[in-house]
């Protein structure tokens, strides 16, 4: 059992008022709050353990260095990868999947070859293939869903051709809430010798990953869903894909001796780490992380389960309600409609009574179309809210809805 209000006092943000009234923060899905043992590690690395990593010789830099090279140690547990060299530190799940469609494409694809995706991918999963496809040829297929919001699993075996060379997915939507049968697809995959990246920007900070019982090749989250810094994030990838995989970026870090003639690449995870990495949010994100496993993420997810179901089940008794997303494996992200009411209408005077909920495509133009809408309402919740938050946004929606 969460002990929810000790929980809070570590968010001092969620004790904010907003329009004079207490905040409630159901935007989860786009950032989540920070605890002071994230905020407070960030000052502490700043104050006393800053110096630039790898290489130096003196004190300072050796401990910076070991911070960090802890912290991918932490993110190497957490995601029960193989090895830390598995673990490349990257500004966040839009970085990671534009390195790899950058050097996938680049390594291992010809004009004409394609790339499986998803109609609810967010547009981080879309445009850098649509870059590549652009610049190389390559082509994408997409995995159409069902009304339920639930992907195609028959559709999506019949898309493989002797062209496909890689399938990427979410593995759970920040529109729909839907969990994908990831496992299952990256075993369908496999069985046609097709690698799989999976975007994990909203489910790692909710349900349990294990990118080895997964058998995923590729899988990407960033740092800030998870209640860590921004501007960081992580890629995880099989030690043999990224040993193949050319470089992303030029410049410090990634070699290992450079003439004006030839350069020999680093070592991983290096390789793909150019430049001065962000060791003080590497450390910032491993104190999340911890944060994360002390509560335990399977008692998190259990809790936001029991958020998600209560919400659910009192949103739908409200007239004119139309929830998308109605999985039979949902995260706690509601997207909903109210009769004619305007997304922004409903964000806008909800925000008055202290409610912060997102408004508008949520980066999935195409799930959207698919949809035949302009946008939603979206609520997301973490394991810091509560089901009296709950019955005041219920409160909300009802004031809105009459209103109208
Ligand atoms: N994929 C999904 C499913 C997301 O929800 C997000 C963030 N909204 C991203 C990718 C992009 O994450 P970031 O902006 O942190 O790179």
């Amino acid at each position: 059992m969460l002990d929810i209000q000790a929980i809070r006092e570590d968010f001092p943000l969620l004790s904010h008022t907003v329009h004079d009234k207490p905040l409630i923060y159901f935007d989860n899905a786009a950032t989540t709050q920070k605890p002071r043992q994230v905020v407070e590690k960030i000052e502490n690395g700043y104050y006393n353990v800053n110096a630039n990593v790898h290489r130096g010789v003196h004190f300072l830099s050796q401990a910076a260095t070991e911070a960090h090279e802890n912290a991918r140690k932490t993110v190497q547990y957490f995601l029960h990868a193989r090895s830390s060299n598995e673990i490349i530190f990257t500004r966040g799940t839009t970085e990671s999947i534009n390195l790899i469609a950058s050097s996938f494409t680049e390594g291992f694809m010809q004009p004409g070859d394609e790339v499986i995706i998803s109609t609810m991918e967010h547009h981080s999963n879309i445009v850098p293939w649509q870059l590549q496809a652009a610049r190389k040829g390559i082509a994408l297929k997409v995995i159409p869903m069902n009304e339920k919001g639930e992907l195609d699993i028959i559709a999506y075996q019949t898309l493989f051709s002797e062209k496909t060379r890689l399938v990427s997915v979410a593995h759970v939507s920040n529109v729909l809430g839907t969990v994908n049968p990831v496992r299952e697809m990256i075993d369908i995959a496999h069985s046609q010798g097709v690698p799989v990246l999976i975007d994990g920007a909203q489910s790692v900070p909710h349900i349990q990953v294990d990118v080895q019982a997964l058998d995923a090749d590729f899988y990407t989250f960033s740092a800030h869903k998870i209640y860590g810094p921004t501007g960081i994030g992580v890629l995880y990838g099989k030690e043999e894909w990224l040993d193949k995989l050319p470089p992303y970026q030029g410049g410090g870090e990634m070699i290992a001796t450079v003439t004006f003639d030839k350069t020999v690449f680093n070592e991983l995870p290096y390789k793909f780490e150019a430049g001065t990495p962000d060791y003080i949010g590497s450390t910032a994100l491993a104190e999340a992380l911890d944060y994360v496993s002390r509560l335990g993420i399977t008692e998190i997810a259990a809790y936001e389960n029991e958020l998600l179901q209560y919400a659910t089940d009192k949103m739908q008794s409200i007239e004119g309600m139309r929830i998308f997303g109605q999985a039979i494996h949902k995260s706690g992200v509601i997207s909903f409609l109210v009769g004619s009411i305007h997304p922004y209408d409903m964000g806008m005077l909800l925000d008055r009574l202290g409610i912060a909920v997102r408004t508008g495509h949520h980066c999935a133009q195409p799930l959207m179309q698919r949809l035949g809408i302009e946008g939603t309402v979206r609520a997301s919740f973490s394991f810091y809210n509560t089901k009296k938050e709950i019955d005041t946004f219920i409160e909300g929606i009802e004031r809105v809805r009459k209103m109208f």
